[in-house]
Order: structure tokens, then sequence, then C-alpha cells
């Protein structure tokens, strides 16, 4: 008999933010661009999903659409009718369903509602109360402190947000009684709020003038708290812990950084024992199965064991989480990622052969050790193994391509979403960018265009992302190889 999976919350994460949408992700938010999913897609996903391994499907509650659920309009209308089918189709294929949300970030424009404001916070309530009921059904409830989000106007701390995450726990089991709560304590910890945000004199709590203010002052806007505010915050966190549901999962990596490292708010792991002892707890570790920002065909197979391994090794975790931002093309790394969180000994290199021998059969096995050649791309939670230099990697890139070419995709035993065949075109189309990104003299002007128009279309007519990141990633990758 297998052995018991190492993770008993074992969740595949699809971020579908209004600023990362690409042409491998879902669009829920603005219909008149396209690429939005329907029972139908969500169900195929969780196929796939559930023969990586993972057993929850889980998602940010998009700010985009809250302003759409004050309104009632016919976005909120769709989406709410189409998750309440995604819940039982979730179900009926033996998956979790969780959805995260940052209780104060409103709308497209970020707007940061300040709980300290006696009408902030009824619109808070008001919204929370609202998802809890259309979102009925789901399992698992993620109060998640930011990012964007928090506050530190008129006096807003960790505190504050501690405090209304009791009364948000409060209205999840009146309207959803089955959902169990996870509080993520995210960033340095919880970020954003206090002296974790910069202090902004003035401040109307929209995210456009604290980044034009950030901007100015060369800092980043949040992720200033320090290991003595860490040590504060958890210390209040710990001794507030018996207030909430004995159940509540906690989120909490094994560094308080962006990449669960010990730098910024230092080192997390004495908390993780701690809050270990009395309730379950799991991993957010964001970046760890790919990075926001570039999208691409990543391959942080080696990372994604060793963070697991690492997890283990301080505290029995009950959950881990891993993201993708581009759900019909991560599919390698997703695949490991699913693998590490039943079994984090696996060497992984054989699991990625094992993938490509499943995929594209066992002649282009080879193909698993070729695609490390594309995590070359600099990034949040890029921390490639090897490093590659253009020659060598223009030479993988020309067997990938020719391998790709020539790979019979009737035998892939994996059900790929939407299709093993999208999957290999996909490929093959990065992988031919690449290919003139590493060679002698590329036309970069002709492959920033290229890059941007193939991922990016779906802001030709969504409204543009409001931290602008599609030009920006379009700028990195046209940039690959230039030293
Ligand atoms: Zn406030």
């Amino acid at each position: 008999m297998d052995k018991q999976p190492a993770y008993a919350l074992r969740s595949y994460y699809v971020n579908f933010a209004s600023h990362l949408l690409n042409s491998w992700n879902v669009n829920m938010t603005s219909p008149e661009a396209g690429g939005g999913w329907g029972p139908g897609e969500f169900g195929a996903l969780f196929d796939m999903i559930k023969s990586f391994g993972f057993n929850c499907f889980e998602f940010w509650l998009e700010p985009t659409l809250y302003k759409s659920a004050l309104a009632e309009d016919e976005v909120f209308t769709r989406f709410a009718a189409t998750m309440e089918k995604v819940i039982d189709i979730a179900h009926d294929k033996g998956l979790m369903l969780k959805y995260i949300l940052a209780p104060n970030t409103i709308g497209h424009e970020w707007y940061l509602a300040c709980p300290n404001d006696p009408a902030d916070r009824a619109l808070i309530l008001k919204l929370w109360r609202k998802w809890a009921a259309v979102m009925k059904g789901a399992d698992i409830v993620g109060i998640f402190p930011g990012d964007p989000g928090g506050c530190n106007r008129n006096g807003c701390d960790h505190n504050t947000f501690l405090d209304l995450a009791l009364e948000l726990t409060e209205i999840v089991a009146q309207e959803n009684p089955r959902a169990v709560v996870e509080l993520g304590t995210w960033g340095t910890p919880f970020t954003g709020w206090g002296d974790d945000m910069l202090r902004m004199e003035g401040w109307d709590g929209y995210f456009a003038s604290m980044l034009a203010y950030s901007e100015a002052q060369k800092r980043v806007h949040i992720w200033n708290g320090t290991p003595d505010r860490a040590k504060r915050s958890m210390a209040d966190f710990i001794q507030r812990l018996p207030q909430f549901p004995g159940d509540m999962i906690v989120g909490i990596n094994l560094g308080f950084s962006p990449d669960a490292d010990c730098t910024m708010g230092g080192d997390a792991r004495p908390f993780v024992r701690e809050i270990a002892k009395s309730h379950p707890v799991a991993s957010w570790d964001y970046s760890v199965a790919e990075g926001e920002l570039v999208v691409h065909p990543h391959w942080r197979l080696p990372r994604i064991f060793s963070r697991r391994r690492e997890e283990y090794a301080v505290a029995p975790y009950y959950g881990a989480m891993s993201y993708t931002m581009s759900p019909m093309l991560s599919h390698l790394c997703l695949y490991a990622a699913g693998q590490a969180t039943i079994d984090p000994d696996r060497d992984p290199d054989l699991v990625s052969r094992e993938f490509c021998r499943r995929v594209f059969g066992a002649e282009n096995e080879r193909l698993g050790e070729l695609f490390e050649a594309f995590e070359v791309v600099p990034g949040w939670g890029h921390y490639p193994r090897r490093k590659w230099s253009a020659i060598e990697a223009r030479k993988a890139y020309g067997e990938i391509i020719e391998r790709l070419e020539g790979a019979d995709m009737a035998g892939c035993d994996l059900p790929l979403f939407p299709s093993p065949e999208r999957y290999r075109q996909s490929l093959l189309w990065f992988a031919r960018l690449f290919h003139q990104l590493a060679s002698p003299t590329p036309d970069r002007a002709a492959i920033r265009n290229d890059y941007y128009r193939e991922c990016y279309r779906v802001y030709d007519k969504a409204p543009k992302a409001v931290d602008e990141r599609p030009a920006m990633a379009a700028d990195t990758f046209s940039r690959l190889f230039s030293v």
C-alpha cells in the first residue's frame, strides 16, 4: 500500500487577479476581453490537478469583483452562478475548495478600506458576509492580511487585523458553518498592517497614491516590518489564538519574507513550532513553484522539494499551497509541486523525467532535464540551480524544439488542461523565442513585441493592470542573455 501523503491539505492555487492575466490564465473579471471559464473548464482543470496529487483548489477572490458584488451587476451574477456549480464539481471530484481574500482591498483600483473608519468597516463586513453566503459550501475560507491590503491610517496595526479577523471568523461561522477558516500571517508578518506599510501623511487609502509615494521615496510600500515587529506581532497573535476556533488553520511560512526566507521580518520557525502545538499549520510559499511577473514555463523542481523537506523538519505541517498564474502552461512545475506534497523525499530530477515520459513518451524522457534551461528569467522566486551560457542554453532550446516537433501527444497519460496538444504548442512557442534570444544577434524589439502580443492580448480589451506589470514583464523577457 502507498504511504500516507505527507501533507493532508494539498492546495493548487490559481491567482486570476486582474494584474496577472495572460494567455494561459483565466479571466473571470472582464468578460469583454474573453478567456473566461465556465463550470466545464474548471471541471477539466480539477481532473488535471487531482492527477498531479492535489486535493484542494484555491483562488483569490479578486477585489475587482467586490464592486460588481456591491452593484450585483452581470459580472457578479455570472461569477456567483459559475462558482456555485464549481463548488459542487470540486466536491463531486473529491476536491476541497478554498478562497482567500484580503478583507480591506476593494475594487480594481485597490482601495484599502480602514477598519478604524466606521463607514469603511461597515463596508468590509457587508462584503465579507456577502461572499461567505455566495461561496457557501466552500471548504476553507482564507483571511489574508494583504499584499495588496492592510492599513496604517487611523491607528491601524496588526492588532486591528486580528480584531477584524475574529469578527470575520464569526461571520463565516454564521453564513457557511461547515467551512474552516485559515488565518494567514503572510508577510513580515501581517503584510501592510501598521509599520509594515510606509507612513504617508494624509494618505487617501488608494494603492496608486501609495505607489507614487513609495516610488518617490525609493522604498517598497510594504515589507518594511522588522524582526522586532514580527516578534511583537506574533506574541500578540499567539496570546489571542485561544479566542479563534480550535480547528482554524494558521498559514505560516518558515520565514517572514516573500520567499519564506529569514530576511525582512526574520525567522518564523520558533513561531511555527509554537502554533503547531495547538493548531494545524499550513505553508503559503507563494514563489516556490512559480513567481509572479514574467509568464513562461518554469523549472523550479529542486527548490520545490527542498522547501517541503525544510518545512517537515520544523513541524508536522498540515498543508501546503502551490501557486500558478498560468494554469494552462505551468504543468511540469505544478505536477512536481503536487508530488512534493505527497512525498517530499522524491528526487526532483526523476520526477521531471517521469512527467516528460508520461506526457511526451518514453523516447522524450530527456526533455525532463532540458526544460531546466527555461529557468533563466530573473524574477520572484528565481533561484536557479544552474546558470546557463547563451551558447549552452541555445543548444538545449534547439533540442527541445526538435523533440517537441516530433512528439506524439496521443500517448499522454495525464489529463492536461486544456489539452496535451495545446501544452506542446505553448512550449514550442516559448522554446523558439528563447532560441532566438540566445542567438548572437537577437532582434530584441521584435521579440518584445511578439512576447507582449502573444502573452497579454487580453489587455487589449480588459482594463489595464493597476501596477502595469505586463509591460515590465515583456521588457525583462526581451533582455534575456543580453550580458
Ligand atoms: Zn486603518
